[in-house]
């Protein structure tokens, strides 16, 4: 947005009271901790004019920062508008729109990359399965903590795959501590990425929040994200390095909440969902006042602004779109930009752009839209058919803006034809969205025949709606019909034949019934079109294990490659090298995996085995016990226990175990050596 937003001038600028006293001076290098909460809507919070949550962390944050009355995000959906912040590149310019396409594409380089370079210890700790490293903002982060219990995977639909603010807080914590006191170097400054999912739906915050804020849980969740945020403030002050810092919080989008007929997210790109909330607290010394700014400013801007309060210049700046938030030209009148490619990626209809100045709201869509955002805040008067000539004016803008550098490898989900006919206006197909959603809840709820019900109803209505099938697909996935989520899956890919999540549901469906070769071509096939699916790689090794080892090793290493932190991924590697008597590379995975937390007493007996082959012998005492500690009857362990001991020369200990073993098992009775 570089050259139009200065020539935007439909509305006089109304305020700019942040202004810099100074450039920032040259000094030590601030530590810098980007924060994201997940799903915030701006007018949820304290220091938004929230008059019904608490949120006393943002509150004390914005007193002593800038606040950014009107930030606007430029995508409603979680894994898009990271990559827009973490990049400062507008969706339609990276390639990421939604989430049903690629990874980030290599050539977009993202801020912790800068950071790195410029010495800065990175790390990351995110809270959402949506966010993990296969979609490629790890870049740049030594550490980057997106490992999820697998318990939870097995309770949860992917998608919802997520973790509590507590959980996340405390694993901030651990790696700052690190950061701040390394044990061999030198502390370098540090960059730090903490993103918190909790007022993502399903809303269900823990107590005391669920009881003072029932009725309203989403607020509920918002303050208990702030409350846990409250820690890492906390820990900032008692490290005394709270003032030194450089503190950026926002969300990456808003909620709905039933506004416009939205009940959540990503649909429109009304204010409900694009509004969210800004604040910059700057490093001590930066020469910037607290105060706050009401032009819209773009979250695109974040990464430049990281950069700058830093004080680090780079040629990375060449990629970024909007100007800095702070120091650069506060008299420009500002505009901000949105989309939504949801509507259009997942079920056919079109896409929504949007342009907002501090005046008008403007939305492109088959029925154009346009609000006074300042007299009518809800946006619920549309006013483009009175005022053309303002709607002529950001049009034109607006194509301006989306010619600059358009990421071109887009596959499109719906065919020639049906896009030279006219795409539906999303406005005109909220029955059909809220039956999805409805559906999508029923599942997660267990309730298969009324999620089933509902699908059934909508694909009557709309029948070249791929996403329908494959729903009903991973509906009966999890239901374990698997006849019938292939044929689901098939038929959602005659609808949408590049859809790579399909074709690994039809590989998984088709391994239970039996067609190992059909289920290998489709997790091939799922590889051709996106080769960073792990899932298929993950797939394809299963299917390869059973006849050919070396070459399913070859498969989960490129998963691994690709997502460490999946825990089954690196069990099931863990035992394959076990079974080619690897024990060093066995003991590698298969610890990794009880550390991901894979707890279960048989892994932990191939893991003890694992390391008495590589002379680990206390290591290999200490994971026996764990075994046994989980499953005292697993005779097994007690015999493997019995050998490390042996060989530890702890004779007694040795016939004890011994005992057990025998006792549990009478063939074991004759393999106990006696010593
Ligand atoms: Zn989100």
């Amino acid at each position: 947005m570089k050259y139009f937003l200065q020539l935007l001038t439909l509305l006089a600028v109304l305020l700019g009271c942040v202004r810099a006293a100074a450039v920032p001076p040259r000094r030590a290098k601030p530590n810098v901790i980007l924060i994201t909460i997940d799903t915030v809507r701006a007018d949820h919070v304290g220091c938004y004019g929230a008059t019904t949550v608490q949120t006393p962390t943002l509150d004390a944050l914005a007193h002593d920062g800038i606040v950014f009355e009107r930030a606007i995000s430029q995508v409603p959906l979680t894994w898009p508008s990271h990559a827009s912040i973490l990049t400062g590149t507008y969706p339609f310019q990276n390639g990421v729109q939604d989430f049903t396409g690629q990874p980030l594409d290599a050539r977009f380089r993202s801020v912790a990359q800068v950071f790195k370079q410029q010495g800065y210890a990175t790390g990351a700790v995110v809270s959402a399965f949506v966010l993990d490293r296969s979609w490629g903002l790890a870049r740049g982060f030594d550490f980057y903590d997106d490992a999820f219990s697998p318990e939870v995977f097995q309770q949860k639909d992917i998608g919802l795959v997520d973790r509590k603010a507590g959980e996340s807080v405390t694993r901030a914590l651990k790696w700052l501590n690190a950061a701040r006191m390394p044990k061999e170097t030198p502390a370098r400054p540090f960059f730090f990425w903490l993103h918190l999912y909790d007022p993502h739906s399903p809303y269900d915050p823990p107590e005391p929040f669920r009881t003072t804020y029932r009725g309203h849980l989403y607020d509920g969740e918002i303050a208990y994200a702030d409350h846990e945020l409250g820690r890492l403030i906390a820990w900032l002050n008692q490290n005394r390095l709270y003032d030194r810092s450089l503190i950026v919080v926002l969300s990456d989008h808003g909620e709905s909440l039933g506004d416009h007929g939205e009940k959540e997210h990503g649909f429109f790109v009304y204010n409900s969902t694009v509004h969210i909330p800004l604040i910059v607290k700057p490093p001590a010394g930066s020469g910037f006042r607290p105060g706050r700014v009401t032009t819209p400013v773009e979250t695109t801007a974040v990464a430049p602004t990281l950069l700058r309060l830093a004080g680090i210049k780079d040629a990375t700046e060449k990629q970024f779109q909007s100007p800095t938030l702070v120091g650069g030209n506060a008299g420009n009148e500002n505009a901000a930009y949105s989309e939504s490619f949801y509507s259009f990626s997942s079920f056919g209809w079109s896409p929504l752009h949007a342009l907002q100045t501090t005046r008008y709201h403007y939305i492109e869509a088959p029925a154009p839209e346009l609000y006074d955002v300042l007299a009518d805040p809800q946006e619920k008067n549309n006013l483009a058919s009175q005022q053309t000539a303002t709607v002529a004016v950001l049009e034109d803008k607006l194509q301006a803006l989306l010619r600059q550098n358009p990421f071109v490898a887009y596959r499109s989900p719906v065919s020639p034809e049906a896009l030279a006919a006219g795409l539906p206006d999303p406005k005109s197909k909220l029955w059909e969205f809220n039956a999805i959603l409805e559906a999508g809840d029923a599942f997660h709820a267990g309730d298969f025949p009324a999620g089933a019900a509902l699908l059934d109803r909508v694909q009557e209505k709309d029948p070249q709606m791929y996403i329908v099938p494959f729903m009903l697909g991973e509906g009966a996935a999890r239901q374990q019909k698997w006849e019938e989520a292939a044929a689901a899956f098939q038929k959602c890919l005659q609808l949408n034949p590049n859809f790579d999540q399909a074709m690994t549901g039809l590989s998984r469906a088709l391994v239970f019934l039996g067609k190992d070769d059909d289920a290998a071509q489709w997790a091939r096939n799922a590889l051709k079109v996106n080769p960073a699916n792990y899932r298929a790689w993950y797939q394809l090794g299963l299917i390869e294990s059973k006849t050919d080892k070396n070459a399913a090793i070859v498969d989960y290493e490129k998963a691994v490659s690709i997502q460490g932190s999946f825990a089954p991924l690196r069990r099931d590697l863990g035992l394959l090298y076990f079974q080619q008597k690897n024990y060093a590379q066995a003991a590698d995975h298969l610890a990794k995996a009880a550390e991901l937390g894979v707890n279960d007493a048989p892994l932990y007996n191939f893991l003890g085995i694992s390391y008495g082959h590589t002379n680990r012998l206390a290591k290999a005492v200490e994971t026996f016990k764990k075994a046994i500690k989980l499953d005292p009857r697993l005779a097994e362990a007690h015999l493997n226990l019995g050998y490390a001991y042996q060989r530890l020369n702890q004779v007694q200990a040795a016939r004890a175990e011994y005992a057990v073993a025998c006792r549990l098992e009478s063939r074991f009775c004759q393999l106990a050596p006696h010593p």
